[in-house]
């Protein structure tokens, strides 16, 4: 990517869309198309080709899409896939209809069946049934992924798909219910916190293991690989440690500094027994990690508590 070519973020007001803009900034991209104003919705047909035809875009970062933690994932199942069927379908089509170079496109780590080989490698997508607490939204990353190998196959246009981690940071949706584990533990202790309150809720066993990796260092990752992948294969982006849901919450009770008991609620699903991905090839090209767990919830929290915010129910 030139500095002056045209990089479109679709989706920059996500939690991976912010981060995108904040790594295109700092290298001094000048033709980042991402102002809110312009965004169409990417789910209508009519609105992204529109979109399309105007902007031009040389590069794309596909980073739109409904997203949620566990439990948004079970209350919401038919609004998520739909809702990120619709934007891959519009994007990705219009991408090729109106000569983007490369696409970029972010699946998830729940893309793989939950009786996976740890740490999971691309070769078992599709090997076995998925996760049941979030099949619908998985079932629609996977069509990404397979509509860019068929783009790809059919029209020879560059359409890379990447597999990131868990991920959390700055710009987040922090909320209770729906958001994920990262963002609403932050919420909850903070307000519990403020309020005095002697314990809260953590859902499920706390034995679920997740790679949790700093949302700058998946934008970072996806540049990375804008510039340096190009092959039908997904790519998966993580930092190579995992922690379980009992560490992670003791991690953000010591950056919050809450002093309350952790209470684990058994009635609430687990997930995922364990989701670890297998970056080694990514690491190989020469790409690496650069913020620390503890950093970056550091990070989050301090950015949470500087806006304040988005806390619902
Ligand atoms: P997942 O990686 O797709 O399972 O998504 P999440 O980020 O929602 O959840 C990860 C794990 O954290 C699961 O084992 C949850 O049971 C656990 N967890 C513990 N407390 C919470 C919470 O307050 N919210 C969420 N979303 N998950 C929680």
């Amino acid at each position: 990517m030139n500095l002056t070519d045209r990089i479109y973020v679709a989706g920059h007001h996500t939690l991976l869309g912010k981060a995108l803009l904040r790594q295109l900034q700092q290298r001094d991209y000048s033709a980042v198309i991402a102002s809110s104003a312009e965004e169409p919705d990417l789910t209508d047909r009519a609105d992204v080709d529109a979109y399309f035809n105007d902007v031009r875009p040389d590069y794309v970062f596909l980073a739109a899409g409904m997203t949620g933690g566990i439990g948004a994932n079970q209350k919401i199942p038919a609004e998520l896939m739909l809702n990120n069927l619709l934007i891959e379908c519009q994007v990705i089509d219009s991408a090729q209809k109106y000569g983007t170079r490369k696409l970029v496109y972010f699946a998830s780590s729940c893309s793989y069946p939950r009786s996976c080989r740890q740490p999971m490698q691309v070769a078992s997508l599709m090997t076995g049934p998925l996760e049941p607490t979030n099949e619908a939204y998985a079932t629609a990353k996977i069509a990404g992924i397979k509509l860019c190998q068929a783009y790809r196959q059919q029209y020879g246009v560059d359409m890379i798909s990447v597999i990131p981690a868990n991920m959390f940071g700055p710009g987040d949706e922090f909320g209770v219910e729906d958001s994920h584990v990262i963002a609403a533990l932050i919420v909850k202790m903070h307000r519990a916190k403020r309020a005095g309150m002697e314990k809260i809720d953590v859902w499920g066993s706390g034995s679920p293991r997740r790679e949790f990796i700093y949302v700058d260092d998946v934008a970072d990752a996806a540049i990375f690989l804008m510039e340096n992948y190009s092959s039908g294969a997904p790519i998966n982006v993580g930092n190579g440690s995992d922690v379980s849901i009992r560490e992670i919450a003791q991690m953000i009770k010591e950056v919050v500094g809450y002093h309350g008991e952790l209470c684990f609620d058994r009635n609430r699903p687990d997930g995922m027994p364990l989701k670890a991905l297998d970056s080694s090839e990514l690491l190989a090209m020469g790409w690496q990690p650069k913020t620390p767990l503890r950093l970056g919830l550091e990070r989050t929290y301090r950015w949470f508590v500087e806006t304040n915010g988005v806390i619902d129910s």
